[in-house]
């Protein structure tokens, strides 16, 4: 048997990935179980994306690039940031990576020293604590509150803020609570940011997923002072329903990208030439199929929204962006004889066949998420087994 190093004794697995694992088995074993816990948009690649793929494939685009992606998508992501964030940066700017985690893992790999604290707003993606720990650096976890939309205040970050603090993550829409932040809150932060000079990393990845009135707005875009201090990362994989392509990327200040792109060059060198053809498709083709799934995800949040509340002990505020609705349950929980969150999300899968993420991994333990970026028949049957079990246990 081999010594595992701290560093891998270190992590925590991912919440995500231990449910779908059981559902998975379950579902091999002839369980008809629904699964919610996915991160992912349950549409096909586009087919115009595809087609570029196919082109590339065909056209010998099938070797080595550039450690930081061909130059044809890099132009095509600055002429992004442009058109949907009125942001200008150049070509060297943009590193693009086996997907956006590999940008933030890379990320904190480029500008964190052991014992710099990274402040990061609970509920939190599950890989950012993770990654801040495997570059040495340290999380510092701030609570939003659920009154406030799980947003954290200019005023709660000022208050974390320590001479080793060197960075604040912002997701916005967020993962897993669909929490969008205003331009005003963002204005707020950025000035507190600026004032003690500490990066941003702006995780927009659900950029393209926001509904009703709420509007996505770049940190970046607030000014350029901000923007000199914001590494925006972003990527194709929920926007085009193109997860398993691995294409995400950077952006922020030449001499980061540049550390980026030299420890990727030591990691993974370039990403899937062919996911990059089919990235740089995505982008300079119509856009018009993004579009048509954002209004399916619409749709399915109109209708199981109501459903959900209705659920006895299930509290959730109607969330503005991702495909996620991140449920406070401890009553539920309480009310059906478990005595946590944790144990109640393992029966809703065992007993109801219904596969949700515990809210324990995303650093709030009273929770549970669910993604609806799945068919809306499927959804109303999730949403009934749920609440017969609710009810039943009652
Ligand atoms: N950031 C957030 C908030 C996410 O939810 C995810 C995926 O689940 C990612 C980044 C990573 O995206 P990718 O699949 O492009 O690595």
């Amino acid at each position: 048997t081999f010594e595992l190093s701290k560093r891998a004794l270190n992590i925590t697995p991912s919440a995500t990935l231990v449910i779908s694992g059981k559902a998975k088995e379950m579902k091999a074993s002839g369980i008809d179980v629904i699964g919610l816990g996915a991160g992912e948009p349950d549409f096909n690649t586009p087919d115009y994306i595809l087609d570029a793929a196919k082109a590339a494939m065909d056209n010998g685009e099938t070797k080595y690039t550039a450690v930081g992606g061909i130059i044809e998508l890099k132009q095509a992501i600055v002429d992004k940031l442009a058109i949907d964030n009125g942001l200008t940066y150049t070509t060297n700017q943009v590193i693009v990576t086996t997907g956006a985690k590999n940008a933030i893992y890379t990320l904190c790999q480029a500008v964190l020293n052991a014992g710099d604290e990274v402040i990061i707003p609970a509920p939190y993606w599950v890989s950012y604590t993770e990654m801040v720990k495997l570059a040495e650096g340290v999380p510092v976890i701030i609570e939003g509150k659920q009154e406030q939309q799980f947003k954290v205040t200019a005023a709660e970050i000022e208050a974390a803020i320590t001479p080793k603090t060197r960075a604040l993550f912002i997701n916005s829409p967020s993962n897993p609570t669909g929490t969008v932040y205003s331009r005003e809150e963002l204005q707020a932060i950025a000035e507190v940011a600026v004032k003690h000079q500490i990066m941003v990393i702006s995780d927009e990845i659900y950029e393209k997923l926001i509904f009703g009135e709420a509007e996505h707005i770049s940190i970046a875009s607030l000014g350029d002072e901000i923007k000199q201090l914001t590494m925006i990362i972003n990527g194709v994989s929920k926007s085009h329903a193109m997860t398993g392509w691995r294409i995400g990327y950077a952006v922020g200040d030449a001499q980061v990208i540049k550390a980026m792109t030299e420890l990727n060059g030591h990691a993974t060198s370039n990403p899937t030439s062919i996911a990059q053809y089919a990235a740089l498709g995505a982008y300079t083709g119509d856009q018009t199929a993004i579009s048509v799934m954002k209004e399916a995800f619409g749709k399915r949040l109109d209708t199981i929204y109501p459903q959900i509340t209705a659920i006895p002990g299930f509290k959730v505020d109607k969330p503005s962006g991702a495909f996620y609705l991140f449920i406070e349950v401890s009553e539920a929980a309480k009310q059906t004889g478990f005595d946590s969150v944790d144990a109640f999300a393992t029966a809703l899968l065992e007993e109801a066949h219904v596969a949700v993420i515990p809210g324990s991994g995303f650093g709030t333990p009273n929770y549970i998420r669910i993604s609806y970026a799945t068919s809306l028949e499927l959804l109303e049957e999730a949403v009934k087994r749920m609440k017969n079990f609710v009810i039943s246990k009652q």
